[in-house]
């Protein structure tokens, strides 16, 4: 088992779009979204926008539909499998919402990949209406993030997952993202744990303004087929980096090269 745990932003990282967005556009609401986006919270106005489409007639059926149509880029479930292969504890951190996500993840078979998703939590109500609520009550107490939307500090997820981990012993994270969002957790990361930007996208539009601040090794990527090289490879050199602390000193030179490599599970190629 890898010491690692490898934390994923869901939209435009796992799916690539905006899981929000794709709903209200393909189900025809994204005049009124764009219309209300500027008087709420973004969180507010998805909760606002499944009441809206339920008055219209729109069912949840009609949402599940539309959220199995959604775009992946073909190597992010390869990706997913392979890192879960090798023994990562695979998390997800999302300001979408546990509803689409569920619906997304076991519509691709890969439910069972995560140990845990940190999301905006969601019911179908007695009307058959999807109500979308805030992670953190932002009315009964506020974060007091600054960098983060009032309904999601991923920050603070992710310290809190640095502290429930933190008696299993040394733990490496690697965080994929994108967006914004993404930032404030990036800045959690410490000494030894890796971040995985998506090239010209927000999140990395902020590191490059200040490279120094993250503590992280930045490795950027720019679609699935990049994620999956490169999620892949930093797994198996941190594999090899703690196979190597086992190895007597005097015989580190001549073996870690070729013992701890061939110690490890091969990472590819992993059944669809
Ligand atoms: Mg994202
Ligand atoms: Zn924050």
């Amino acid at each position: 088992m890898a010491g690692i745990v490898a934390v994923f932003d869901f939209d435009k990282t796992i799916i690539d779009c905006d899981s929000d967005n794709w709903v209200v556009d393909e189900l025809g609401a994204t005049d009124l979204f764009n219309e209300l986006l500027p008087t709420m919270p973004w969180n507010s106005l998805m909760d606002r926008m499944m009441k809206e489409l339920h008055a219209q007639g729109k069912t949840t059926e009609d949402v599940v539909e539309v959220l199995k149509r959604i775009p992946i880029h073909p190597r992010v479930i390869p990706a997913i499998k392979a890192a879960h292969a090798l023994g990562c504890d695979l998390r997800v951190v999302s300001d979408a919402n546990l509803f689409f996500i569920e619906t997304i993840l076991k519509h691709l078979g890969l439910s069972d990949y995560f140990s845990e998703i940190n999301t905006n939590p969601s019911f179908v109500d007695e009307e058959g209406r999807l109500r979308i609520f805030p992670y953190h009550d932002f009315h009964k107490s506020p974060h007091g993030c600054s960098l983060c939307p009032p309904n999601m500090c991923k920050g603070l997820v992710i310290e809190r997952i640095q502290a429930s981990v933190a008696e299993e012993g040394k733990k490496k994270f690697i965080y994929l993202g994108d967006g914004s969002g993404d930032y404030c957790p990036s800045l959690k990361l410490g000494d030894g744990d890796y971040v995985m930007p998506r090239k010209n996208f927000p999140l990395w539009d902020l590191m490059c303004k200040n490279p120094l601040l993250i503590k992280a090794e930045i490795h950027e990527w720019v679609d699935g087929e990049e994620l999956e090289r490169i999620l892949v490879g930093l797994i198996n050199k941190i594999s090899i980096q703690e196979n190597a602390q086992f190895i007597p000193a005097d015989c580190k030179l001549q073996t870690i090269s070729v013992s701890a490599r061939e110690a490890l599970p091969h990472a590819l190629p992993v059944q669809q």
